[in-house]
């Protein structure tokens, strides 16, 4: 079975005993199970699936989705009208729907569209097979990592002076040259500016021996990278180098306790209770960590709250930060792959604070 056929037997394994199919619509997802990367694609998940599409994408889908029987739908015939046959041939008399993905008019237009076919709203069946990579994953998300240090160490070490913007572009540039794009817009915030933990890259002048904080990922064949840097060069304020020195060993601990079984929270509680031991639990403003992978925020979560657990194949960030006001915030950011008995981390940039 190809890895796509595997992915979509796992989804429909996970499908609550009252339902017989799943109706795929949010393009990541379908994506993940189908291989198909246009704008309008949808798959009926079922003992025998079907991928649907217009006429735009017919080409493409035949390379793209070669082992699903395909149906193309038009401005005449209405997606609706093809799963409705679809479905009565089969005997289907409830379909479930992505909720999480459907507006509130999308799901009324499509019940109309069904008659006689009871429209059940679902949330995370596919999401939830999406956390755990398969090596095929993984190898894009290595890739995408490569090429965001490569980018990194090379827009640093060539740098001739500029703006937060420059130097975010000329990040941008180089990860495009090589793979599909960036896998967020890149933070690069000099100065009181990183005390932003969202900052956007401003016209001004980096001072490259002040405080720089950059975040930035590529992404490869679909799959994402993240990783945050903040360096200090001789005039960034001293409370920024203590706060370093505590962000780093937040992230020590935080990674040091990424292993399969470990409580998603836990992760948060390792990396938190450093901070609070330094008294900078307050400026540690958001969660550990999230997954990464077809999206750059994807499950599990790493927070305080967190339900579940770690477990093989996941994807998971920490990055722990304290944010100063008026001063400039330190974020240290590493990915890791859950393995077997432990994690690969597979940020292999050296942790700061010099420049590389
Ligand atoms: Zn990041
Ligand atoms: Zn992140």
């Amino acid at each position: 079975m190809s890895a796509y056929g595997n992915r979509r037997s796992k989804v429909l394994e996970k499908l609550p005993s009252d339902l017989t199919a799943l109706l795929v619509t949010e393009p990541t997802n379908v994506r993940y199970l189908t291989g198909f990367t246009g704008s309008n694609g949808q798959v009926l998940l079922d003992a025998e699936s079907c991928f649907f599409t217009d006429g735009r994408y017919q080409e493409q889908s035949e390379s793209q989705v070669p082992d699903l029987d395909r149906q193309i739908y038009s401005g005449s015939t209405k997606l609706s009208e093809l799963l409705s046959k679809r479905l009565a041939d089969r005997g289907v008399t409830r379909l479930g729907a992505e909720a999480s993905h459907m507006t509130v008019a999308g799901m009324d237009r499509m019940r109309k569209g069904l008659d006689g076919i009871e429209l059940v709203p679902t949330t995370d069946l596919v999401e939830g097979v999406r956390e755990r990579k398969d090596s095929t994953e993984i190898g894009s998300i290595r890739r995408a990592q490569e090429v965001a240090e490569q980018a990194l160490v090379g827009a640093l070490r060539e740098w001739k002076g500029g703006t937060e913007l420059d130097l975010a572009l000329d990040l941008e540039w180089r990860i495009r040259k090589e793979v599909e794009g960036v896998s967020f817009d890149i933070i690069v915030a000099g100065g009181a500016h990183s005390a932003l933990p969202h900052a956007e890259p401003r016209r001004e002048p980096i001072d490259i021996e002040g405080v720089l904080l950059i975040d930035m990922g590529a992404k490869a064949e679909g799959y994402c990278s993240d990783m945050t840097r903040t360096f200090l060069g001789p005039r960034a304020p001293e409370e920024l180098r203590k706060a370093h020195k505590a962000v780093l060993a937040a992230l020590e601990a935080g990674c040091a306790a990424v292993r399969p079984g470990v409580a998603c929270a836990d992760v948060d509680r390792a990396a938190r209770e450093v901070l609070e031991k330094e008294g900078l639990g307050d400026l540690f403003i958001h969660s550990t960590g999230h997954g990464v992978g077809l999206e750059i925020h994807e499950g599990p979560t790493l927070t305080t709250s967190a339900e579940g657990s770690l477990e093989p194949g996941m994807v998971v960030t920490v990055e722990p930060g304290v944010y100063i006001p008026g001063v400039g915030g330190i974020r240290i950011e590493d990915f890791l792959v859950v393995t077997d008995d432990g994690a690969d981390n597979l940020t292999t940039l050296d942790r700061g604070p010099d420049l590389p």
